[in-house]
């Protein structure tokens, strides 16, 4: 019986039977986010977390966190917006800035950005923490599931399975949203310079 109809004819149940457990999930950016809080809805009470400080330009950074404030909104979830603090991840990431693309730099990168969404969990009662990183084609499951399980309760999530990328580009395109065309720091595959000329907006990697 799914929770909803349980509160629907057992009014009376006490709290801890009619909750539904919360879950926070750290949100690279709004497009990869759309397919996993749908699935994650059938489950948890989702909470968001955007936590990007690998993110430049600070333009850059400031158009997604738009975008996934934006989603939030839209989809009637609370969104939180950790500080931007691309010093302090350009000093995790020292001696890997020339790393490609998916290797060591991007490791560090993911225990960045998940050791915060953790300690955040933590500070404030979520049980599970995830992440929408897994969705991407370009990032490997098996790594961030590493990252994630070190730093604390992380729900190992692959939302790239079951065709979840595909669903986030149908459903980023049903919401209108602003689809970057490069990862996001600056060591990113792509020129920096072509970034910078570029306008916000084409296709989602
Ligand atoms: S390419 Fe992407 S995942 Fe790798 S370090 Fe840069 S922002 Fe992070």
């Amino acid at each position: 019986m799914k929770v909803g109809s349980c509160v629907q004819r057992f009014p009376h149940l006490p709290d801890f039977m009619t909750h539904r457990p919360t879950i926070l999930l750290h949100v690279c950016c709004a497009p990869c986010a759309t397919a996993p809080i749908e699935r994650l809805r059938a489950e948890f009470d989702v909470s968001l977390f955007f936590s990007n400080s690998n993110v430049w330009p600070p333009e850059e950074y400031d158009g997604r966190l738009a975008a996934a404030r934006g989603l939030a909104a839209r989809l009637g979830l609370p969104l939180t917006a950790d500080a931007y603090d691309h010093t302090g991840w350009l000093a995790h990431i020292r001696g890997l800035e020339q790393e490609p693309e998916e290797g060591k730099r991007c490791e560090k990168c993911f225990e960045f950005n998940l050791a915060r969404a953790a300690a955040h969990a933590r500070e404030h009662g979520f049980g599970l923490f995830t992440t929408t990183l897994t969705v991407s084609p370009r990032k490997r499951s098996a790594v961030i599931f590493r990252i994630g399980k070190a730093q604390g309760p992380f729900l190992k999530y692959d939302f790239k399975k079951q065709g979840g990328f595909q669903r986030n580009a149908v459903l980023s395109r049903l919401y209108g949203l602003y689809r970057q065309d490069y990862c996001g720091c600056e060591f990113s595959d792509c020129s920096r310079s072509s970034r910078l000329s570029r306008p916000l907006e084409g296709p989602a990697r």
